[in-house]
């Protein structure tokens, strides 16, 4: 099989998308999949090959979750930028784990560079937030990634060790569900993301191999072999297809390219392309 753990397209709106856009975004998707994803994508999404997910920002979470129940086609699932990792309380601001399953939420993102960035995020709140929804059935996409400056000091392989160690402690609650594959990284270098400076995929496929190597050593080799890891950071339509050719790219987590229904078809196209080479 061209990809064992298949290939998932995951797009990053940020703060980006109001509600009314949001359905905008998806009546133009429904409107415009049938004539611009080829004809492997049908398969590759029901045999679950190719996923897509959105990410919507807080407020129109609902709307794309309430739109996304209604999509036959191509299905796509809606994640959360940011969870809290307590169920309910005095957080002024956060949102919970219940809140987002009553709007039939399945997934979530936790530890992205801008919210380590500007939010105060560390590999600690990561490391609270991932055990907290993988404990309360949420499937994880954990980001990861280093600096211009730590590449350039030659410390990628000790950043990405570092942020697996503390956001997945060998004794991570939830431990278990990493085996099928709930739990998905995305690797991003911080220097590649929104600023069209795209890693190799030589530099890509390292970097998941090292990602792999240390899922290996902390959670077995079933583990590691069907956790899937996606590489985020400038990655369009042009230069998706390289980097989803390396054996352990599983897919991509997108933001510019990934706002507009025909950059967001144009990936999911070349997902299925992928699932069937
Ligand atoms: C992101 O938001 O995770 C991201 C990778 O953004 P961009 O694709 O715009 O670099």
């Amino acid at each position: 099989m061209a990809k064992p753990r298949g290939v998932l397209i995951a797009g990053n709106w940020k703060m980006n998308h109001t509600s009314a856009e949001t359905s905008g975004f998806f009546a133009t998707l429904r409107a415009q999949a049938e004539k611009s994803l080829p004809s492997q994508a049908k398969k590759a999404f029901e045999s679950k090959q190719l996923q897509a997910v959105v990410i919507p920002p807080m407020f129109s979470v609902e709307k794309a979750a309430k739109l996304a129940q209604e999509m036959i086609y191509p299905p796509v699932q809606v994640a959360a930028q940011n969870v809290h990792w307590e169920k309910k309380g005095a957080f002024t601001g956060e949102v919970s784990g219940p809140m987002l399953h009553e709007l039939g939420l399945k997934w979530a993102l936790v530890g992205h560079s801008e919210r380590r960035q500007f939010f105060g995020e560390t590999d600690e709140t990561a490391r609270k937030r991932t055990e907290s929804l993988l404990e309360q059935g949420f499937k994880v996409i954990l980001c990861v990634g280093e600096t211009r400056a730590e590449r350039e000091a030659g410390q990628t392989s000790s950043v990405l060790t570092r942020q697996i160690q503390g956001a997945l402690p060998e004794k991570a609650k939830g431990a278990a569900k990493f085996l099928d594959g709930t739990l998905v990284i995305a690797y991003e270098p911080v220097w590649a993301i929104g600023t069209g400076l795209t890693a190799s995929p030589e530099q890509a496929e390292e970097a998941h191999q090292t990602l792999r190597k240390l899922l290996w050593d902390r959670f077995g080799m079933e583990a590691s072999g069907r956790t899937p890891i996606l590489y985020g950071g400038s990655v369009t339509p042009e230069n998706v297809d390289s980097l989803l050719a390396c054996a352990n790219v599983d897919g991509a987590l997108v933001g510019g390219a990934s706002l507009k229904p025909d950059g967001f078809l144009a990936l999911l196209a070349a997902g299925a392309i992928a699932t069937a080479r």
